[in-house]
This record gives structure tokens, sequence and C-alpha cells, in this order.
């Protein structure tokens, strides 16, 4: 076995971490991850933290299940792996399928694998030029997704993705026919939507959207791409009726709806799919990862409709054969964990328990809006965002320099809390699981330490 200290050299020398400064990164050593059970995590020194942020908006069972590792462990020992392409199948992969069509909304029936969310986004964009393809319509491949956007890693996903990315870490290549239009932000409006109701913001939006698309050509724009909430953009809920009329802007112009529930997905607000829940939108398409398998191994999903499906699948279909597939879609280890994990979901009534414990932590999050320095409280259920701001009147973000959501992160850890900071921006999105009292516990360790931030920014 190995001490932390030899963990953190082996760690800084050759393990290359996501979005992390790799610079000030190797003086600061990494925290090392040792144990994870229910709702906390615990570190090579010991101490314990409840889990604030379910791994990565993820572990929605919790943590440490051994009915999982058993289902994983039992697959393997059955049959680990073998591919699924043309006519060969696997049992999990068939099962799962049939149970994300029960569980998605409407006619989405057909469920596409892959091995995480980048890879089921940048698939479905491949699928739907298949399906225009098909349909005849090859000049219809522009893809509208949002400024503030997450949507993935991989090229076409970070593409996708609304948020800056340095100029360093790529080029954007795909602009020509990857377009944004504004993210539906209550907190900051754009110029001329300051003092709107949530109706007239929503027009707004809706507005630039259809511009957008009649400025494009709508023959040439193939789908619309949108979380429920946003995510890494800083947790943004869109203004009443935002996803219903942006549907229908949608229909009006032949243009797929494509919901990314990675996160918003698996109960994390109550139910299983968000769209048509929550929003009373039916989507063509729902994007999920993350909370399909609550974590445990990799798995993302595409669950398309019927209509798309009824296309590609023409027999005489002259976009020939659909040429892609990954080597682990429908891996039969990670499908039988879904399959466990929804069983866990389903038996434990994980989503109303989420309905009524997710509102009371929503809730208690947003009573933090008191404090000097809280400009905006916002979410829904168990996916919290908190933005942090110098001057609450003119909502005055902090300089780089005051690292306010590094402090806050620090203390909460300090405290036995894990936050995860994004810019000025704390999130919450603990594992499904957590009670009332944990709940209590992660607001009032939240708000310790936002007045420890506060004593330390007035030294
Ligand atoms: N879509 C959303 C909304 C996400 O939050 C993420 C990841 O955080 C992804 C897609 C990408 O998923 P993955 O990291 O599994 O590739």
């Amino acid at each position: 076995s190995y001490s932390p200290e030899q963990i953190w050299e082996m760690d800084k020398n050759h393990f290359i971490h996501p979005y992390t400064d790799f610079a000030t990164f190797k003086d600061e050593g990494s925290q090392v991850v040792t144990g994870a059970k229910g709702t906390s995590i615990t570190d090579s020194s010991g101490k314990s933290y409840l889990d604030g942020i379910a791994g990565l908006w993820c572990v929605n069972i919790g943590h440490g299940r051994e009915e999982m590792a058993n289902a994983i462990a039992d697959q393997v020992m059955q049959m680990e792996y073998f591919n699924p392409f043309g006519h060969s199948t696997n049992t999990p992969g068939s099962i799962l399928a049939a149970k994300l069509a029960e569980l998605a909304p409407g006619d989405l029936n057909h469920v596409f694998y892959t091995c995480g969310g980048s890879t089921a986004i940048d698939s479905t964009i491949r699928l739907i030029h298949f399906y225009n393809n098909v349909r005849g319509k090859p000049d219809k491949k522009k893809i509208i997704s949002r400024n503030d956007a997450y949507h993935g890693s991989t090229y076409v996903a970070a593409n996708l993705t609304g948020i800056h990315a340095t100029k360093y870490s790529f080029d954007r290549i795909a602009n020509d026919w990857i377009n944004h239009v504004s993210a539906a932000n209550l907190y900051r409006r754009p110029l001329g939507a300051e003092n709107l109701s949530e109706a007239e913001y929503t027009q707004f939006l809706v507005n630039e959207f259809e511009n957008r698309i009649i400025q494009l050509g709508a023959d040439s724009v193939a789908a619309f791409i949108a979380e429920p909430i946003m995510g890494a953009g800083g947790v943004l809920v869109a203004p009443e009726g935002y996803h219903k009329a942006m549907k229908a802007i949608c229909e009006k112009y032949d243009i797929l709806y494509i919901a990314d529930e990675v996160v918003t997905g698996f109960g994390r607000l109550g139910h299983f799919f968000a769209s048509k829940a929550i929003y009373d939108m039916q989507p063509d398409i729902i994007i999920s990862a993350k909370g399909i398998t609550s974590g445990y191994i990799p798995l993302g999903a595409a669950i398309i409709s019927e209509k798309i499906y009824q296309v590609i699948s023409k027999p005489q279909c002259e976009g020939g054969l659909f040429s892609m597939g990954f080597t682990y879609t429908g891996h039969p280890v990670a499908c039988s964990a879904a399959l466990k994990n929804i069983e866990i979901m389903e038996r434990e009534n994980i989503c109303e328990h989420v309905q009524q414990v997710g509102a009371y932590f929503q809730e208690q999050i947003c009573s933090l809006a008191d404090l000097p320095i809280v400009g905006d409280c916002r979410g829904s259920h168990l996916m919290m965002g908190v933005e942090f701001v110098a001057d609450k009147t003119n909502k005055t973000p902090f300089p780089m320099e005051a690292e306010i959501s590094k402090r806050l992160f620090e203390h909460c850890a300090k405290l036995g809390l894990i936050v995860r900071p994004i810019g000025n921006i704390i999130v919450m999105s603990p594992p499904l699981t957590i009670s009332r009292e944990e709940s209590d516990f992660a607001t009032k360790t939240f708000r310790t330490s936002i007045e420890k931030t506060m004593d330390d920014l007035k030294r």
C-alpha cells in the first residue's frame, strides 16, 4: 500500500486532472478521497465530509451500495462483454432500453448507448445529421445552443458548450454550423430585458431564437439543445414557460429539441426526467448520463423519439448504414448497474423523497439570501447554486483576486462539507438520499463559511 504522500507524488507527476490549473496544482497537492458511504466521503487523513455535490452531480443513490457492487460483479461473472453490433445483443442492454423507454416521456422509445454524457451529445448530433440525410435534407445541419450551456468535453459537445473556454484550450472549428443564443438568466439579463416580467422575458428570448433561425435559414437548422436547468453554467433556471415556448418554435420550423438531462435526469429535480414532468415540454431526444448509473460506472444514453426512429429505420433508407458505434455501446456491466440503480430508486421512492427533502433544501439554501455578499440563490430541489457579489445593489462580481469561491470551498471543507466552486458561484447537488438533518447541516455550515469568508475579506 502507498502513503498519501506517495500517491500525491505519482498523481502530480503523471495524472492529468480535468479542468485543473497544472501550475498551481503541482504546489498544492491533491486531496486523496479514499472512502465513500451514503452521503459522505472520507479522505486519506481520515476526515469525513458531507458530499454536497454527489461526486459531480451524479451519485444519486448515495455512495457505497453493496447491491450495486453485487450487480456489477454478477454481470462480470455471467458475461462481462460481447459487442452488440448488428444482430448480437445482451440481456441487460435490452432490458434497460425497454425500461428507459418506459421512464422517458411520450414516444421516446429508442436508446443509443454511449460511454458518458459528452459521447451521447456527439452521437446525437451525428444521428440527427443522418436523420436529415435520410429525409433528403442534407443541408439541415446547424445546431443552436446557448451561451453558458455545458454539454461536455468531446469536440462537438465542447463546441456546443457556451461557457467561454480560454483561447488556449481549443479552437471553435465548428462555428459554421454551431450557433449560440442567449442563456435564460433571470439574475443577469441582457440589455433591454432588465425590467421585463418572467413571461415577457421568455418572449424576449423566444424572439431572439426565432430571429436567429430566420437569419440562419430554417432549412439549415437541424436542432436546438438545452439543459432544463443549466448546470455548470451557474445553475440557471429559465423563466416561466420558456422550454415550452422554445419547443413550439422548434415545431414551427421542423427543428428537433434535444433536452440535455445529464444532470437534471434521474431524480435530481424529483422526477426521472424533468422536461415533461416539470416543464410540460415533450423533447424529441433526451440525453442521459451521470445519474443513470449513479456514477458507479460510466454510461450515457440518447433516448430518441419514435418519429426519428421511423425515419432512420426505413428499409430502403437512402443514407444506408448508420456508421456509428462504440466498443462499449450498451456495455452489459454498465447496463446492469443502471438497472440496479433504477430498481433502488423505485424501491426506495427516491423521486418522492427528493420532492419533499429537495423542496426543503431549496428553501434552506434560499434563506442565505439575507447575507450581504449573496447576490442570488437559485435552482430547484437538489440542484442549487448561490452567486456571490461584491455589491448587491449593482450585482458587481467579485474580482478574480478575491478568490471568493476558493475561500468558500476551503471554509466549507474545513467544517466537513464539500461544495463545488464555479467562478463566483457555489453549487450544491448532494446525493438524493440526503436527510433533513443533513440538509440543515449543509445550510448551517455554508452560512458559517460565508460569514468566515466575509471576515477574511475585511482583513
Ligand atoms: N451535459 C451536461 C448537462 C453535463 O453537466 C455534462 C457533464 O457535466 C455533460 C453533458 C457531459 O457528460 P460527461 O462528463 O459524462 O461526458
